[in-house]
């Protein structure tokens, strides 16, 4: 699809402006970062030489001492990295397999948070629910000493959104189950790929509540195991999981900075998370975000000193529950910040944008729609929410900027052992980091106020 765009692009990047005004000068700077070598560079660097990220492991530790390297070496200012403490769950040995006469052995990967079975595993009958909802409608102790097994419908969409719907399934459906008493759980992933690859993802156990053992089996896994309870006998399974907490641990946020002209003009921030589930390298989810804004942030550094202050946040301790997006606000939810937003859905082309402005911002927003136009993206009526590291600036006023990416293939590789460097297309990449550069050529040198609120 990119390649019905550039032809155009290409020919707005050579046009004779009798004078350089600011929407020449966006339309250059967007147009030259479709040339963009940065993103791809880093993306390589953190899914090659750093691997997985598993937020608390000495793995992200010797990231954050990359990141700060790095960052510091590209000319960035104010290369930091903040350290909070995060306690540290680990993975262990991980199977499962259907006892009897189809005995067999399933694909399955713990949940983050989950609990261990003992060393030498667990037995039990398997409950079958096609639905979060029917796990929900489960008598109290009618699970007892059982191993809850939950499905959902999850299907491709461009934006995403199903995740809003079947991410609860992973989230809350353990919890849900230890609390009528089951011995485990089993989900089917929360992906849409058919292949053997078991979705990660963090499961919550609230306070009160006793971490039950809790995996996702990876979808063709999942589907075996309802055509065996199908078949209307009994299902039992041999379950081992034996993951650990390691106890507290540190993380941490890496910040880097372009200082503005104007330090009265406040701050605007763009985020990505440098952790990563350990199954792969983490290369969509989320290196290629990191090498976005970075290298965005760079090329508006390059072409002189911006107006605002660009603060590029490489988030730490993401995936376990967005612990360095709650770092990151509480130290700086007193800095003027004037607008937030973050790349985070992989490296597939940009499609829409979404903002959070307020309505005397409305020049400023169409002049945004024109930088991202010749790209193909278009101005959508939905109001912009942050990625996770940055909602809590967005829901506490701050306005915000969602640079929306297709995710039709995003669910198929999402936090599994195939989110590999291979998946993430430069031209594409690209076209991210002439987005992100447009977005910030805009908004840093805006000469009016940004704001959320009037
Ligand atoms: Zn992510
Ligand atoms: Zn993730």
């Amino acid at each position: 699809m990119l390649s019905l765009i550039l032809p155009a692009v290409a020919a707005l990047a050579h046009p004779a402006p009798v004078q350089d005004s600011p929407e020449d000068r966006v339309a250059a700077l967007r147009d030259a970062a479709l040339d963009d070598d940065y993103a791809y560079a880093i993306t390589e660097a953190i899914t090659t030489e750093l691997g997985p990220r598993l937020a608390g492991t000495p793995e992200e530790a010797r990231a954050r001492k990359w990141a700060v390297s790095t960052l510091s070496k590209m000319g960035f200012k104010n290369v930091r990295d903040e350290p909070f403490p995060l306690q540290t769950w680990v993975r262990g040995a991980e199977r499962a397999e259907v006892l009897g006469d189809s005995s067999q052995p399933l694909v399955l990967t713990a949940l983050g948070n989950s609990g261990a079975t003992p060393e030498t595993g667990l037995e039990g009958e398997v409950v079958f629910f096609p639905s979060l909802d029917d796990l929900k409608d489960a008598p109290d102790g009618s699970l007892a000493g059982k191993i809850a097994f939950v499905s959902h419908a999850m299907t491709r969409t461009q934006d995403g959104s199903q995740y809003g719907y079947y991410g609860p399934v992973r989230r809350t459906g353990p919890a849900i189950a230890a609390q009528k008493g089951a011995a485990a759980i089993l989900i089917r992933s929360v992906g849409t790929d058919s292949h053997r690859m078991p979705h990660a993802g963090s499961t919550v156990f609230p306070a009160g509540t006793t971490a039950i053992p809790a995996a996702a089996l990876a979808v063709p896994d999942a589907e075996q195991l309802e055509r065996l309870i199908g078949r209307g006998a009994p299902v039992r399974l041999k379950l081992t999981l034996t993951p650990r907490i390691l106890g507290t641990r540190q993380s941490g946020n890496v910040i880097a900075e372009v200082p503005g002209r104007d330090p009265a003009a406040g701050i605007v921030v763009v985020a990505c998370h440098l952790d990563s589930w350990d199954l792969g390298t983490g290369a969509i989810d989320d290196a290629a975000g990191c090498g976005i804004v970075a290298a965005a942030a760079k090329r508006i550094m390059d072409a002189g000193r911006p107006r605002r202050t660009i603060r590029v946040l490489w988030a730490g301790s993401e995936e376990v529950g967005v612990f360095g997006g709650r770092a990151y606000f509480e130290a700086h939810k007193g800095d003027n910040h004037v607008l937030a937003a973050e790349s985070d859905f992989g490296a597939d082309r940009i499609w829409r944008v979404d903002t959070k402005f307020a309505p005397a911002n409305q020049p400023l927003a169409d002049r945004l729609a024109a930088a991202l136009a010749p790209l193909g993206i278009a101005a959508s009526k939905q109001h912009a929410g942050g990625g996770a590291d940055v909602a809590a600036l967005i829901s506490a006023g701050v306005a915000g900027v969602d640079l929306q990416q297709d995710g039709t293939r995003y669910f198929d590789l999402h936090h599994t052992p195939d989110d590999t460097l291979d998946k993430v297309d430069p031209v594409q990449l690209r076209q991210n980091v002439a987005a992100w550069t447009a977005m910030l050529a805009v908004v840093a040198d805006a000469q009016e106020p940004i704001s959320a609120t009037n």
